[in-house]
């Protein structure tokens, strides 16, 4: 007998399981599909396992400020495999609560590849399964570097569960992943090298921050060579010897190939459905996140738009909601947050001023560089530095930007801020916590510069 559902979610990352709570939750009969691990690439190859690695790294600062603060520590050491085997426990802990979550939800659970035969029909293994609604969270993969000896590289999963600290590593991207797992390898003590085809690391973020998060990242041992590529890489004995295009050579204990991601739609069997698949394999969406197939849908980074998790929660609810009841509720994907973590992280929310004064007729900067209170004992020479945009026509706070000690929850807040169309003289009239470190946002009254 073949099973059949009102909605079959294909892939069960947090998009995806969002999506198969909700409807499920409107009393839609749903099944969800998962090749790997329940949870997708956020929460078992992404941002949880790579935020666990960065607390447990961000240690080294940490002991270095207690010695300042007249703490004398002996003896002491790190044993990796403890952090990645704690850090795997957690994942095991999560993929069970999410399986929890999906069965207390009355979601049946397959695990398998799904490939559409129709556009009513998949198929997993010699199993079909048939749907009035799919909607399709696959996700991405990470990109492999093509050329000789690209297949020795590791990729961001495989460098989150090194089950053995590497002493040398080569990390080729200026990106997110490259950044943030470069800086998670170097407070560990591991010898890091990124190598980036680019003049800058971080395309697209704000200037000042990226200069700030290249000069720490230097400060914490990266050697960083910047418009430079990877012409081949030969294996010797157990180490990787990586020939550059500037005529140098590096060996090293392992290549991290952190250069992007693809969309995950290869495997489903859409062209012979007709859904449209674009050249750099996403799948095309309109406004309504319906693919060219009208009873298909897709959500979060199978789509290549904003490739972030919280994007994929708030399509995945939106869309269940709307299939499955009356809400019809627009995603506002104005004004995200985001946030390197690297140590210390930089956080952004709004246009880069690079972009803004693109955008903007006339626009205020205000700026602030400042060591915190925690640090004018600490030995570490580290500052925070924050940043307004704000649009001289109505007042209006447009964009901040902020590197130091807690940045990415202080941004958070502030993006609620500019979604509520916070002015700056709104800030300017909140009071602050004083001594803290986001008071700075409410008391800037150093306009650097005019556009
Ligand atoms: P990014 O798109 O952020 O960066 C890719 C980097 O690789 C860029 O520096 C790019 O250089 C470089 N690159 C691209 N193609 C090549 C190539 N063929 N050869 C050499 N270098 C190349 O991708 P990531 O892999 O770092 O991350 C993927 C996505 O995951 C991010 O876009 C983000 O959406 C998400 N993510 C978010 C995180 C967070 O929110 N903290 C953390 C990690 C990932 P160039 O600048 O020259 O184009």
């Amino acid at each position: 007998m073949i099973d059949k559902y009102d909605l079959i979610v294909v892939g069960a990352g947090s998009g995806g399981v969002r999506a198969a709570r909700i409807a499920s939750s409107h009393g839609a009969k749903v099944a969800i599909f998962e090749k790997s691990r329940l949870g997708g690439t956020c929460v078992m190859r992404g941002c949880i396992p790579k935020k666990l690695l960065v607390y447990g790294s961000n240690f080294k600062n940490t002991f270095q400020d207690a010695l300042s603060y007249g703490w004398s520590l002996n003896d002491i050491s790190h044993d990796w495999s403890i952090l990645i085997n704690k850090k795997n426990k957690e994942l095991d802990r999560l993929e069970k609560i999410y399986e929890t979550l999906l069965l207390k939800s009355n979601v049946d659970i397959y695990n398998g590849e799904a490939k559409f035969k129709n556009i009513n029909t998949i198929e997993v293994g010699d199993k079909i399964f048939k749907a009035d609604n799919f909607i399709i969270s696959t996700g991405g993969y990470p990109k492999k570097l093509d050329l000789e000896g690209g297949q020795y590289c590791i990729n961001s999963d495989e460098a989150l569960d090194l089950k053995v600290l590497p002493k040398s590593l080569i990390v080729v991207g200026g990106g997110y992943i490259a950044l943030e797992l470069a800086n998670i390898y170097a407070l560990m003590g591991t010898k890091v090298q990124i190598i980036h085809r680019s003049k800058k690391l971080l395309r697209g973020f704000d200037e000042d921050l990226v200069a700030m998060a290249t000069e720490t990242l230097k400060r914490a041992g990266v050697i960083i060579h910047t418009e430079t590529e990877i012409n081949k890489i030969k294996k010797e004995k157990e180490e990787f010897q990586v020939y550059l295009s500037n005529n140098k050579n590096i060996l090293s204990d392992k290549i991290l190939c952190a250069i992007g991601r693809i969309p995950a739609s290869d495997n489903l069997g859409l062209n012979n459905i007709g859904v449209k698949v674009q050249k750099d394999k996403s799948i095309y969406v309109d406004a309504n996140l319906q693919t060219s197939k009208k009873n298909i849908f897709a959500i979060g980074d199978v789509t290549n738009r904003v490739n972030l998790t919280p994007v994929a929660i708030a399509e995945g609810h939106a869309l269940a909601d709307k299939i499955f009841s009356k809400k019809n509720k627009a995603i506002k994907l104005d004004n995200i947050g985001t946030a390197v973590f690297t140590s210390p992280p930089l956080s952004s929310v709004g246009l880069s001023e690079q972009d803004a004064i693109k955008k903007y007729k006339s626009i205020d900067v205000y700026e602030s560089k400042f060591r915190s209170l925690k640090n004018t004992l600490s030995n570490l020479k580290s500052y925070t530095y924050i940043k307004l945009l704000v649009n001289r026509v109505n007042n209006k706070i447009i964009a901040a930007h902020m590197f130091g000690e807690e940045s990415a929850e202080i941004i958070q807040m502030i993006a609620a801020s500019i979604q509520s169309g916070a002015t700056k003289e709104d800030f300017d009239n909140t009071m602050a916590i004083h001594p803290t470190i986001a008071e700075e946002f409410v008391t800037m009254n150093n306009l650097s510069r005019r556009y």
